[in-house]
């Protein structure tokens, strides 16, 4: 097959099939050339009767350079989905039932391009003048921000430029919508809504079109199935196995519910808060009209009523909520895995139809905009490139979903929980990747490095493991060898003057609300 691929057709209108159109439109398809002929056509087919999933509020950082590159201003942006800014996560009751917590915020370590600051830190913990018995507080500031419910950046700030690294909290449903109006409008994106019925394929099993209910035929050269669930054409036509996940990670459901704010002046808080609970975490976003808020559990250890009545105690306690039976609580269900292979012959699989794992870290969108930025990147041109470059796309995808099993599971097995067979189970070996339980062992000795990730480009660098670890107090041998080091004199200097820095920055920033008030009625610097 020598033919080029010029037609890309998107079946699914939810974040992960708008985000892939756009971030293909956006490098493929120049309408601003006087002669506008672009090589290729990229069409988006929704159904109209099959709703997106409409939640997924977290993002990661990468979404504002996403963001950028397609072409939406990040006063659009805020001014239209409910936006807030997320800088951190921040973990409530995961060591021990009550009274602990810890960030794992977005800003790297000091220094991080320099030394790797955690080895120093280990050693200064328990012999400076400073109190460096936390990490995140001796390598950073971004945990003091999220503590004083400031903003990440100042109102002079450019847009999607920071002071402290963050992503953002969105309204869904909102956000598809402007995805969808952006790349219709501005990026020359087909939209049809119609349902897809039936593949048709040729001799060599490669998809040449849909038919739809609506009698529709649609042709085309690749096929990205961002169907969610449904899996359409990944799934139930290809049938590429499924790799199941839930002997690792145990969720396996989800409740969520949207609280309006009673006070438009409340405090908006720049961080998820993940606060564990006896068979799962609740969730809690804060966005600029109302609180996202969701209990995700494990169906084999607790039931839906159990379920419903944990997070109903949540809402008195946490919200201003008196009662609870009003509110329109959504269930979710979903298996936890991912596809054995992500692209088959003219068929790539971005978003919940590669596979869905928890949202804790909140990591689908930023694997669809991976994705979508290396089929966008690596576009092939003909059905014979395809294959290479479909074979380099499953080994990437196949270690990111990997990586982010194991870093998740990192969580559930830090913890001394011992009030539920969940927390004990989950420190059972039996659920542990063999990968995991290899680096654990080699972090009671050093601290993680980038040596430790496989892979380049990975989606959780060696930091973000740091700040889970000594989040939750595990113990790493100091190896005090490296104290009088060079370097040990460079870290223990960047810790110094981070002290300095956490006694400034809070003088500097606007309060949360108060800057994304400012954005609303007045726009964004973007000189
Ligand atoms: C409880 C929960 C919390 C989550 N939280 C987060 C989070 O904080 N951060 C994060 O990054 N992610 C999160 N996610 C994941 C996130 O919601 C999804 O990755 C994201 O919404 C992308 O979904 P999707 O576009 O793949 O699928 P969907 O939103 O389900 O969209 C599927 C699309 O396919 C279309 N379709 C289906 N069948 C047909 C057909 N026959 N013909 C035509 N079209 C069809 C539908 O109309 C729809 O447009 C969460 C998920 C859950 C379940």
């Amino acid at each position: 097959m020598q033919s080029e691929i010029k037609n890309i057709v998107i079946v699914g209108g939810g974040t992960a099939g708008w985000l892939s159109a756009g971030i293909i439109a956006a490098e493929h398809l120049d309408l601003s050339a006087e002669t506008h002929a672009p090589n290729i056509t990229i069409t988006v087919v929704e159904s109209a009767n099959v709703k997106t999933l409409g939640v997924g509020e977290g993002t990661w950082p990468s979404m504002r350079s996403t963001l950028r590159k397609i072409g939406i201003t990040e006063a659009e942006l805020l001014q239209k989905c409910d936006v807030s800014f997320k800088q951190a996560s921040k973990f409530v009751n995961w060591h021990t039932e009550k009274n602990h917590q810890y960030y794992h915020p977005f800003t790297l370590p000091i220094g991080v391009k320099k030394v790797n600051i955690a080895e120093h830190w280990l050693n200064a913990q328990h012999s400076s003048q400073h109190d460096y018995s936390q990490f995140c507080q001796s390598v950073g500031y971004q945990d003091q921000i999220c503590d004083l419910g400031l903003a990440p950046k100042m109102v002079a700030t450019r847009e999607y430029d920071a002071i402290a690294n963050y992503g953002y909290h969105l309204d869904a449903q909102k956000f598809s919508q402007l995805l969808k109006e952006h790349c219709t409008a501005k990026l020359g994106v087909k939209h049809i809504v119609n349902d897809v019925e039936t593949v048709n394929v040729n001799s060599n099993g490669y998809i040449k079109s849909l038919q739809t209910q609506q009698n529709r035929t649609i042709e085309g050269d690749l096929f990205i199935d961002c169907s969610g669930l449904h899996a359409l054409l990944i799934g139930q036509h290809y049938e590429v196995p499924f790799i199941e996940q839930k002997s690792v990670l145990f969720n396996d459901r989800a409740l969520a519910v949207q609280v309006p704010y009673t006070d438009e002046d409340e405090a908006i808080a720049s961080y998820t808060l993940s606060t564990a609970q006896s068979n799962g975490w609740i969730w809690d976003i804060g966005l600029q009209t109302r609180r996202g808020i969701g209990y995700v559990y494990a169906s084999e250890y607790t039931t839906e009523a159990q379920a419903k009545t944990t997070l109903q105690k949540y809402l008195i306690k946490n919200t201003s909520l008196k009662a609870t039976d009003e509110l329109n609580i959504k269930a979710f269900e979903f298996t936890p895995g991912y596809r054995e292979h992500f692209w088959h012959k003219n068929c790539v699989a971005v978003g919940m139809s590669a596979g869905f794992i928890e949202p804790l870290e909140a990591s689908a969108l930023a694997l669809i905009e991976q994705s979508a930025k290396v089929i966008s990147e690596q576009l092939p041109r003909t059905f014979d490139s395809m294959l290479i470059i479909a074979k380099r796309f499953n080994q990437k995808m196949t270690k990111h979903w990997q990586q982010i099993i194991e870093f998740l599971k990192l969580h559930y097995v830090l913890s001394a929980r011992k009030d539920s067979p969940y927390w004990l189970d989950n420190r059972k070996p039996e659920s542990i990747p063999p990968a995991l339980q290899e680096q654990l062992k080699l972090w009671q000795h050093q601290p993680p490095s980038q040596y430790d990730i496989a892979h380049t480009e990975p989606l959780f660098p060696a930091a973000s493991y740091q700040y889970i670890l000594y989040g939750m107090h595990f113990k790493t041998n100091a190896n005090s060898a490296k104290k009088l080091t060079k370097q040990a004199e460079f870290a223990l200097a960047l810790m110094a003057d981070n002290q300095q820095k956490r006694s400034q920055i809070s003088s500097v920033l606007p309060r949360n609300r108060t800057l994304l008030n400012k954005i609303n009625q007045y726009g964004m610097s973007n000189i």
